[in-house]
């Protein structure tokens, strides 16, 4: 019997278990917590079991869940007889079918009433599912919202970054650019301590200088006065200076006149003899052949005599008697024994210079044999020794001084030179440079324009000058084309004529005065004859005809100077180049000097004598009272 009942036992206990989950539970409560446990979705299967094991299974799910509100737990006896109302008999017999029927019948609705708590349940898990699906599809589109959310904003952040290092890279370069700055801005420091250091330094000159000025324009005002005081007396000065310059103009007036007078007086034509000294490696002559006696003044005047004493031995040694000794006195207006100094000489002609600068033409000539100084007379002895520098030389820088005197009086001065050769009566350039075409070839004497007095030579150059560098170079030059012209003819220059002229023109424009005078030098040719015994080759004859031209030039200088002393209406000017060119430098208001250069030797007797007579004839001469050549 036992037995029997075992089995319906232990169902009674499966639905008591099951009857502890009755509808008195809140099935919401367990419920509630499946979405939050994974894989409770099966739970709604459970349902479809039957029998105990199902029981068990939901048992299990709901020893899960937490605990719910206090349900008062049944003894185990106590709880079957209200969910069955039927107590079984603990084993039918196997005749009482009825009686199982019945107890099945009962169990059936037992499982029917258990079957339908569980399709509510069912339902209720069901709601529960769909509300929980509708929760996650909200979840999923949630989520898709903030994927996108996230999308975009990773996109930003991408930007962001880039932008970030775009400003990265802007912030280095402005870092650079600021540290740039900050040296320039150091450096501008620097110099703004210097400059405000310079500002201090001139703040401090200026107030000195402000001192100073202070200072001065007290001194200035004291001044000014002072200046006051002098203008007056300047404006009274300057009266008296008017004043003056007229009188001083006037006496300058007067001291030409004088000076002009006196050279009058002195004579317009006058006669100087030097005699050079004996050169070195010359034979010294008798004493007694030269003498120098006192003039008529004694001996403390500048010696004007000259006698020259020659005794003839070739008659002494036929006869046998001492020869008698010939004297012959010669007296001019100045006399330089050997010995004198080219000073000296210049002194005597430096007022003729004088009376060129005030308008007179003046002509000093060197007249002598060869070899008796005439070159060292006019142009002078070496080149570059001061001491034995010449007329020439002196007396252009005499006139250049003097001009720059009176320039002081208003007057200005203009001096052009020129430097001709006459030989055998060609003229020839002296001055001519080989770069200029046409030059150093033949030149002609002309007027310089039609009813002119004035003279020129064509091909000539007619150089200014206006200080003693240029005359030097041009005598210089002369020097030059003579050496060519002595390889070319033997000792041309000595039969040459040599003329330089210096074209003085003067002008006071304050007065509306002019003076225009030529003050010509001339070195003349050798002034020796030919040897009469000389045989007459090729070159002897060549000689006889240069010493013709030579001889006769000279005469007609001579009959010339005779003409014009003794007021001949005609001059033979034109018988000679020479006069012809120098016709303006003679007669009339000229002033003419003449230098006859002796040679101290005795064998030059003969030709001394002779230079000593032409001179003395000349000597004699008196040219018309002159008149300076002014408008
Ligand atoms: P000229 O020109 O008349 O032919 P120079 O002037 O050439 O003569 O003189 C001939 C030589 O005599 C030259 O050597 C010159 O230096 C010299 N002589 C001329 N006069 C003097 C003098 N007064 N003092 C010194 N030497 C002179
Ligand atoms: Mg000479």
């Amino acid at each position: 019997m036992e037995d029997t009942l075992e089995p319906q036992k232990k169902r009674i206990r499966g639905l008591s278990t099951v009857t502890k989950i009755a509808p008195s539970r809140p099935v919401t409560s367990a419920l509630n917590t499946v979405p939050q446990t994974q894989g409770q979705t099966t739970a709604p299967k459970v349902t479809k079991k039957t029998g105990p094991r199902c029981s068990t299974t939901i048992t299990t799910v709901l020893k899960n869940q937490k605990p719910g509100p206090a349900v008062p737990t049944q003894k185990p006896g106590a709880a079957t007889a209200p969910v069955l109302g039927v107590k079984r008999p603990s084993k039918r017999p196997a005749w009482d079918l009825k009686g199982q029927l019945v107890d099945l019948n009962a169990e059936l609705r037992c499982y029917h009433e258990k079957t339908q708590t569980l399709d509510q349940e069912n339902q209720q898990l069901r709601e529960q599912l769909k509300e929980t699906q509708q929760q996650a599809t909200a979840l999923g589109s949630k989520h898709r919202t903030l994927e996108e959310e996230l999308t975009r904003l990773r996109v930003q952040t991408e930007h962001g970054q880039q932008e970030l290092g775009n400003l990265k890279a802007h912030v280095l370069e402005l870092e650079e650019q600021l540290g740039l700055k900050e040296g320039l801005v150091q450096e501008l420091q620097k110099e703004q301590l210097e400059l405000q250091e310079e500002r201090r330094r001139l703040a401090t000159r200026l107030e000195d200088q402000e001192r100073r000025l202070q200072a001065s324009e007290a001194a200035l005002s004291c001044s000014q006065v002072e200046v006051a005081s002098l203008r007056q007396e300047t404006a009274a000065q300057a009266a008296l200076l008017t004043e003056r310059g007229e009188r001083l103009h006037g006496l300058e007036m007067e001291r030409r006149r004088l000076h002009n007078q006196l050279q009058e007086l002195k004579g317009n034509i006058r006669v100087f003899c030097r005699v050079r000294p004996v050169l070195p490696g010359e034979p010294t002559p008798l004493s007694g052949f030269l003498q120098f006696p006192s003039g008529p003044n004694g001996p403390s005047n500048p010696p004007t005599r000259l006698s020259l004493s020659w005794s003839d031995e070739r008659r002494s040694t036929l006869s046998g008697a001492p020869a008698p000794t010939t004297r012959h006195d010669f007296s001019f207006d100045r006399v330089f024994p050997p010995g004198s100094r080219q000073e000296e000489v210049f002194e005597e002609i430096s007022m003729l210079v004088q009376s060129a600068l005030d308008g007179y033409p003046v002509c000093i000539f060197a007249y002598g044999q060869t070899g008796s100084g005439k070159t060292f007379t006019m142009e002078g002895g070496l080149e570059g020794d001061p001491q034995t520098e010449g007329l020439i030389p002196r007396a252009l820088r005499h006139l250049f001084s003097v001009a720059q005197e009176m320039s002081v009086q208003g007057w200005t001065y203009n001096f052009v030179a020129s430097y001709v050769e006459i030989y055998n009566e060609t003229v020839r350039d002296l001055l001519a440079t080989r770069t200029r075409k046409g030059q150093g070839g033949e030149c002609e004497i002309r007027r310089a324009g039609p009813g002119s007095k004035e003279l020129t030579v064509t091909n000539a150059r007619y150089v200014p000058v206006s200080c003693e560098k240029e005359v030097e170079a041009l005598l210089h030059l002369a020097h030059q084309n003579r050496a060519v012209a002595r390889t070319a003819h033997n000792e041309r220059s000595s039969r040459s004529h040599s003329v330089f002229q210096l074209q003085i023109y003067g002008e006071h424009t304050g007065r509306g005065l002019q003076c225009m005078a030529p003050l010509s030098l001339v070195d003349l040719a050798g002034s020796e004859r030919l040897d009469p015994g000389l045989a007459l080759g090729q070159e002897e004859q060549k000689r006889l005809r240069e010493t013709q031209a030579i001889n006769s030039s000279l005469s007609t200088l001579g009959l010339v100077i005779m003409a014009l002393s003794n007021k001949e209406s005609h001059v033979p000017y034109r018988n000679s180049k020479l006069t012809y060119l120098l016709q303006n430098s003679l007669g009339g208001s000229a002033k003419m000097l003449m230098f006859v250069n002796i040679s101290p030797l005795e064998e030059n007797f003969s030709e001394s004598l002779n230079s000593l007579r032409f001179a003395s004839k000349v000597n004699q001469c008196v040219i018309g009272t002159a008149q300076a050549n002014r408008k």
